[in-house]
């Protein structure tokens, strides 16, 4: 499978669809789910062109690996759910319910959050 570049984040990343943003470097970019599942739902994306969380661990460099998962924590304190709790979720492929095939991770809070999977 090669990398869709016309995918809705390429798209966002581009900026030819425009997109909440709440955080934004050289190399990540952070903005609201467009249809949140929770309070508080934000999309934490690094902007190198990997497909899934496999890909990216696979591919990407330790250096962009590192600065990525190092903003996340950054990204919820911003958002105010140190305290209260959070939860991140990233859905690989088919089974995991991945619809954008751009590497993501789901940052949820801001209140209490349902059980953890829905049934398979
Ligand atoms: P996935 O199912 O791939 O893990 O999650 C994709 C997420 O992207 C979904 O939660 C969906 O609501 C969100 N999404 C899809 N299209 C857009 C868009 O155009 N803008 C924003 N901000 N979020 C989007």
């Amino acid at each position: 499978m090669s990398y869709d570049f016309n995918n809705i984040f390429a798209r966002i990343l581009r900026q030819e669809i425009p997109c909440n943003k709440v955080f934004e470097d050289e190399k990540v970019l952070a903005f609201h789910d467009i249809n949140p599942k929770a309070p508080l739902h934000i999309l934490i994306i690094p902007k190198g062109s990997y497909i899934n969380f496999h890909d990216f661990h696979t591919q990407a460099s330790a250096d962009e690996i590192t600065h990525f998962y190092a903003k996340i924590p950054e990204i919820a304190a911003s958002q105010g759910v140190l305290d209260s709790g959070y939860r991140l979720i990233s859905n690989c492929g088919l089974n995991g319910g991945q619809e954008v095939p751009h590497y993501h991770v789901h940052l949820l809070g801001g209140g209490k959050l349902g059980a953890m999977v829905g049934n398979v």
